[in-house]
């Protein structure tokens, strides 16, 4: 174990290189309470399009604003619906964020060309640091090509971008391990755009009903939600009845993604528990990181179990769903 003030110091010059690369258009990586984020100057016209072509994502799939505080959202956005002052209030740090109508300050290569800008404040100190000490919001998607399973520690930032990155911060495992949720509105009616790590019951405990879009249903307002997203490269199962795929697949190579106990008995190469205790939050923390270890494998086909259909097993659930397309 390094000492703690030798690990602060070590902490505090990254991020002055952080700031100074950022301030030079270009781009870094930052770890979030969520998941790892390729991060830039919003600003900056050249680090958006580094980031676009480094993550190879589709021009029309616009970026997350990130700003230091809820104070600041008036400097990103107009018109905001009390709903959302109220959800940002609760939530602001965390992981949440909002669709709503930019301000001209906001470039549209960031947007993607749309009216609105999703910004979001988020909850990791290190990046919390940076932001105080940064004049501009960090735009920043996730740090993953486009399409990948999300990253969860700086060694999956790493294992994705090699050398292509002058940067990454590192901030341990993210605490949520999930996306934000991305709620958006339309004639101030709330609507989920994206399941994240605040389940669609805590943000109706706080604003009420919220319009769901379903499944495959795609709109011109949620541009990211295409159905296949954050896949293994292995062929992947989600299923209700695991023992059945297995007996399907019987003399291949198969690794079990888990909620809380083992399936005995059969000859699997690899079963990943995502939580002994059943607890849904653990759970989502280990998802993508228990992904990333059984696409390692070499496996034929990975089979995850459908978790319980409420809280974040709706999350969990819809992330297993685009995964197994
Ligand atoms: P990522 O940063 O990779 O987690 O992706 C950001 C997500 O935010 C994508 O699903 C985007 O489509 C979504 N997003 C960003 N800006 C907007 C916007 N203005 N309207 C709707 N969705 C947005
Ligand atoms: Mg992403």
């Amino acid at each position: 174990m390094q000492p703690l003030k030798f690990k602060m110091q070590r902490l505090t010059s990254q991020i002055k290189r952080a700031i100074a690369l950022l301030n030079n258009d270009d781009v870094i990586a930052i770890p979030t309470e969520t998941v790892y984020g390729l991060a830039e100057n919003v600003h900056s016209e050249k680090a958006t399009s580094k980031i676009f072509k480094l993550k190879n994502r589709p021009s029309f799939n616009p970026l997350i604003v990130h700003i230091k505080l809820l104070a600041y959202l008036e400097n990103v956005a107009i018109d905001i619906p009390d709903k959302a002052i109220k959800l940002a209030e609760t939530f602001f740090p965390g992981a949440l964020t909002l669709v709503l109508k930019k301000q001209t300050t906001i470039p549209d290569s960031v947007t993607a060309g749309k009216v609105t800008v999703a910004v979001r404040v988020p909850n990791h100190p290190v990046t919390i640091s940076l932001l105080e000490q940064l004049n501009f919001p960090l735009a920043a998607p996730g740090a993953n090509p486009f399409g990948s399973i999300s990253p969860t520690s700086a060694e999956h930032v790493y294992t994705y971008f090699k050398d292509k990155l002058s940067l990454i911060l590192d901030g341990g495992i993210c605490q949520k391990g999930l996306e934000s949720t991305i709620i958006g509105f339309q004639n101030n009616q709330p609507i989920l755009y994206r399941h994240g790590s605040i389940s669609v019951e805590e943000i109706e405990s706080v604003i009420g009903k919220l319009k769901i879009i379903t499944k495959n249903e795609t709109t011109p307002d949620a541009p990211g939600m295409l159905s296949k997203h954050y896949a293994p490269i292995t062929k992947t199962f989600l299923t209700s009845d695991v023992n059945e795929l297995i007996k399907k697949h019987f003399g291949k190579k198969i690794g079990l993604l888990l909620f809380d106990q083992k399936i005995t008995g059969a000859t699997i190469l690899c079963q990943e528990i995502l939580s002994t205790t059943s607890n849904l939050e653990q759970a989502a923390s280990n998802l993508y990181s228990a992904l990333h270890r059984l696409d390692k494998l070499r496996l034929d086909v990975i089979i995850a179990e459908r978790f319980p259909d409420a809280g974040l097993g709706k999350t969990i659930n819809d992330k297993l769903e685009r995964a197994s397309k």
